[in-house]
């Protein structure tokens, strides 16, 4: 039995040529598609578009960060303006026709106002074997919106709340501009994986430390445990019921209370029941350590006193002046001069004393007087 290899246009009747089968049949062609595959070539290039674009493109940007509105969610482009948003936009809104091979475009942006780019797309491409080529023009509207990262900076919102304190005193300086330093670095760590929802919404020194409001517990959390993790100590925190939101569910705020040691790095201290002189505290992450400013010895609290034995401040090492060296008389002592009084004072020469040296640090206190380390090996 043979087949009539002729076949006939559904749309004109016209006989085609052609033997279809020659014609590669699109994977995943159905209905019209299928359809067309079997018109003669005047009825296929009637109806052919080259391009599937949208009569138009509404993009939203952020007025304030640049953020640009994709799917359900606000994203950081980096883009330089807003030219090469509405060419990704564009792009990824065409379809071209399956049939298409080779196909290139190019793309040239005309700005109409502020708000307008219109889109002027050339493309060129090959359908039956016969070059095609369309030209496609779509309007770009930006709309300026604020994206919900940036209401909620306006709008002053924060989740949790790190309080950076100390035991007995006021946190230092350093101990103050560092943990400022270290909110900004892990919302920086984490905007950089993309995240948009950290931000520190503010930073405010109080009369006992330092508040800082951020916009997640977690980075919360995260402030808490670095600087205790750099200073010692130890945090706790507690659930503050702000609100409840538009489902009912109650919010919660959190704040991370940070409960420095009772003495800092830098600071001399007497120990209470110790005849071994003043100590200068180098360290209090898990317990005291420090040095001897009589001997140079190393000190160490033990296990039961922690990061708090018991003691009275004499004050800083910053505290110290620079005296004259009048003579050193032996490993143990040095006579210096009185910075108050000018008078010569032979004290006890700690290790860490350079022999050599015309001048030296002295720190005077209700403890006496005594030779502490220059200030960069303090
Ligand atoms: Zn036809
Ligand atoms: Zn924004």
């Amino acid at each position: 039995m043979t087949t009539d290899a002729r076949r006939f246009c559904p749309n004109c009747g016209d006989p085609i040529e052609t033997d279809p089968a020659e014609r590669p049949v699109v994977p995943g062609a159905t209905g019209a598609r299928g359809k067309e595959q079997t018109l003669c070539d005047a009825c296929y290039f009637d109806r052919f578009d080259l391009v599937d674009a949208p009569d138009r493109i509404e993009v939203l940007v952020c007025a304030r960060c640049g953020a640009v509105h994709r799917g359900n969610r606000w994203v950081d482009v980096g883009a330089r303006d807003y030219t090469d948003i509405a060419v990704e936009e564009v792009s990824e809104s065409l379809g071209i026709h399956l049939d298409a091979r080779d196909v290139t475009w190019q793309v040239e942006p005309e700005q109409v106002d502020e708000n307008t780019i219109r889109m002027h797309c050339y493309f060129t491409g090959i359908v039956r074997d016969t070059p095609v080529e369309e030209e496609v023009v779509v309007p770009v509207k930006i709309s300026r919106q604020t994206c919900t990262r940036c209401g909620r900076i306006a709008g002053d919102y924060y989740a949790s709340v790190v309080q950076v304190r100390a035991r007995d005193r006021t946190p230092t300086a350093e101990e103050v501009e560092r943990a400022e330093a270290i909110a900004e670095e892990i919302v920086a760590d984490m905007e950089a994986t993309g995240d948009r929802d950290a931000f520190v919404t503010d930073v405010s020194e109080t009369d006992d430390g330092l508040d800082v409001k951020v916009s997640t517990t977690n980075i919360g959390k995260k402030i808490a445990a670095k600087v205790i993790e750099e200073f010692g100590g130890s945090y706790s925190d507690s659930e503050t019921l702000v609100t409840e939101d538009e489902d009912g569910e109650e919010v919660y705020r959190v704040t991370y209370a940070v409960r420095l040691p009772p003495y800092a790095p830098g600071e001399i201290i007497d120990l209470a029941d110790d005849d071994g002189g003043p100590v200068l505290v180098r360290s209090v992450r898990g317990n005291l350590k420090g040095i001897r400013l009589t001997t140079g010895e190393p000190y160490e609290a033990g296990f039961e006193d922690g990061d708090a034995p018991e003691a009275r401040r004499l004050g800083r090492i910053e505290d110290a002046e620079e005296t004259t060296v009048v003579t050193v008389e032996d490993d143990r002592a040095v006579q210096v001069l009185d910075p108050e009084t000018y008078q010569a004072r032979t004290i006890a020469r700690p290790e860490y004393m350079d022999a050599e040296a015309d001048t030296v640090p002295v720190f005077k206190s209700r403890a006496g007087l005594h030779v502490v380390p220059d200030r960069d090996e303090a």
